[in-house]
């Protein structure tokens, strides 16, 4: 089991790690503990919900205004109240345009998020011909736009703001506590590398077992309710 600290200063991915994966993104129901115990650890303790979705989006499964970062570091807010986008014009407008020019290919299905997009492969029945083609329609990918490649998804984003930028900006602002941070995902590894370059102490824990640069590991959300309830 992961460490447990005095003074923590959550960071809790919300598909993978307080929701089981589905195949359907829109089911993605919380852990049957997680809304009871989410409401108990954050009367006591700073809590951030991190995501890729957009934050709008994970009102319908979180009961409460949670703190969190959206867009895997592109937004920050209140999960279904006010929410601040950190893009610049330039890549808000990059991502316009893109959006316009998405090759029109029989099951190719794009995932609308607030300003961004991810463009998914799943039901497309050639895959290394779909591949080819989205990496020509990428090809002249605008510096300030990133294309990250997920499990049959690509999603474009803006360059220079991730998870790692946004958990480092909050982490600095409560410089007493200690970050924990849980997640499955590889934009998560970006939150762990940042943790770690912080040198200061920090809790980094990855769900599942793909490579990762966290300290320690949880095998999914039925454990990591069981490593959360230890902080109460
Ligand atoms: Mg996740």
């Amino acid at each position: 089991m992961p460490p447990v600290v005095d003074d923590p200063l959550f960071f809790l991915d919300y598909d993978g790690t307080l929701a089981p994966i589905v195949d359907d993104p829109e089911a993605a129901v919380p852990h049957p503990e997680a809304p009871d115990l989410l409401r108990e650890l954050e009367a006591h303790y700073p809590l951030w919900i991190v995501t890729g979705r957009d934050l709008q989006a994970l009102s319908s499964f979180l009961d409460r205004p949670y703190r969190a970062i959206g867009l895997h570091g592109a937004q920050e807010g209140i999960v279904g109240r006010e929410t601040n986008n950190l893009m610049s014009d330039a890549a808000a407008e990059a991502l316009r345009r893109l959006r316009t020019s998405v090759p029109s290919i029989e099951g190719l299905r794009v995932e609308e998020k607030d300003q961004s997009f991810a463009v998914h492969y799943r039901d497309v029945k050639d895959e290394p011909g779909i591949r080819a083609r989205l990496d020509e329609w990428l090809a002249d990918l605008p510096e300030v736009l990133d294309a990250i490649w997920g499990k049959k998804v690509v999603e474009l984003r803006p360059a220079g703001l991730t998870k790692g930028t946004a958990v480092h900006r909050i982490a600095e602002a409560h410089p007493d506590r200690v970050p924990v941070y849980l997640g499955d995902d590889v934009t998560d590894e970006d939150a762990f590398a940042a943790l770690q370059d912080m040198n200061r102490e920090a809790v980094t824990i990855k769900i599942g077992g793909d490579d990762t640069r966290a300290a320690a590991r949880l095998d999914g959300p039925d454990a990591v309710m069981d490593y959360l309830h230890r902080y109460l």
